[in-house]
């Protein structure tokens, strides 16, 4: 890496939230990076349609029909996700681009989010745990096969949709395997269909889950964190901004985010190690047309530090720590932002899971 060393800075920033109420609706097709071919995809993850018993995993069919006419008015591509995945790799043209997923597979899915995609003529990606099709309020297999009559991709999820870092290293991966080759085949017994991505169970996983996910011969795998994916984000950690009833006037601002560029980061891992509860994380990013004395982190429950440990006019490495212990959350975001002169928000998340909270 040409990188230019001019002088090593020890910035504090500190910051209790990402701005989030200043993004202009941006095209994303006119992107800080003026690299042929650059992309990005914008994808969104929701769980229930119309069922407002939970509010935290539910949309309301207003808000829903919304997100899908906001996306019709401003000209958005909507993609399936392995077809955005091919989107970014192929020389396609640059539009902007947005995934709508759906995790568990809920019937609340099929009577209220899917005749509304139906209307708008929008596919999307269901993401099913196979053990619970048909039973309680999951769809099931009948309901699945004329999803996949409507555009609509079934990925794996796994069968037991289960906590798979709670269990001890030399039991996880094969249980992790075994787990996600039972879905592949109930879902090809069922559907008759190969599922090509795949959904982490809450959003967990730890580096070896990731290779087992693509060995399987996945074209890539969602997570849960934040963000947008661009051309040279890992398909095997695909970041979704949630929505439920919470978020969902954010759609616009998410919808309209920029992915904030990370050339490198350090570790690689997920899991907060052993040795310390203020894990640290080591960035290189790319700053082209960013506003860097705007930069902003922050994490989920306390306060964050960045420290800028050296940069040039296109990159800048530095890191991330969390001011208190990450002991009372299982997971916890690190989130990066900065704005460009045009108002564009750059946005960046890394997952950190601590399982020893259950
Ligand atoms: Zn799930």
């Amino acid at each position: 890496m040409n990188r230019i060393l001019i002088f090593v800075l020890t910035v504090s920033i500190y910051c209790c939230a990402p701005q989030q109420s200043e993004q202009s609706n941006a095209d994303n097709s006119t992107m800080a990076s003026t690299e042929p071919n650059y992309k990005e995809v914008v994808c969104f993850v929701y769980h229930r349609f119309g069922d407002n018993r939970f509010p935290t995993t539910n949309i309301s069919i207003n808000d829903f029909e919304e997100h899908l006419m906001w996306l019709t008015d401003h000209h958005y591509q909507v993609l399936s996700l392995s077809d955005a995945i091919d989107y970014l790799s192929n020389n396609t043209p640059v539009k902007k681009t947005a995934v709508i997923s759906i995790d568990d597979g809920y019937k609340s899915f099929f009577n209220n989010g899917l005749p509304l995609l139906r209307q708008y003529k929008f596919p999307a990606t269901l993401f099913i745990n196979t053990e619970t099709v048909g039973a309680g309020d999951y769809m099931d297999w009948q309901q699945l096969k004329e999803a996949t009559e409507q555009k609509i991709e079934i990925g794996n999820h796994t069968h037991t949709h289960d906590y798979f870092l709670n269990r001890p290293p030399n039991v996880r991966y094969s249980d992790f395997e075994n787990d996600l080759k039972s879905a592949q085949q109930l879902i090809k017994e069922k559907l008759g269909i190969t599922s090509k991505v795949f959904a982490y169970p809450y959003g967990e996983f730890d580096k070896k889950m990731k290779t087992i996910v693509k060995s399987n011969g996945f074209q890539g795998a969602a997570a849960q964190n934040s963000g947008v994916m661009n051309s040279i984000t890992d398909k095997y950690q695909i970041p979704r901004f949630p929505m439920s009833e919470h978020y969902a006037k954010m759609f616009y601002e998410k919808a309209s985010m920029q992915s904030l560029k990370v050339i490198k980061k350090s570790p690689e891992e997920n899991l907060i190690p052993n040795s310390t509860n203020k894990p640290l994380l080591t960035l290189t990013i790319d700053t082209k047309g960013l506003l860097m004395n705007q930069l902003q982190c922050f994490v989920q429950g306390g306060d964050c530090k960045i420290n800028i440990l050296n940069h040039n006019d296109r990159q800048m490495e530095l890191t991330l720590q969390s001011m208190s212990d990450l002991t009372q959350r299982r997971r916890t975001l690190y989130t990066l932002t900065a704005p460009d002169s045009a108002g564009n928000w750059y946005w960046f998340s890394h997952l950190w899971v601590n399982p020893s909270v259950k």
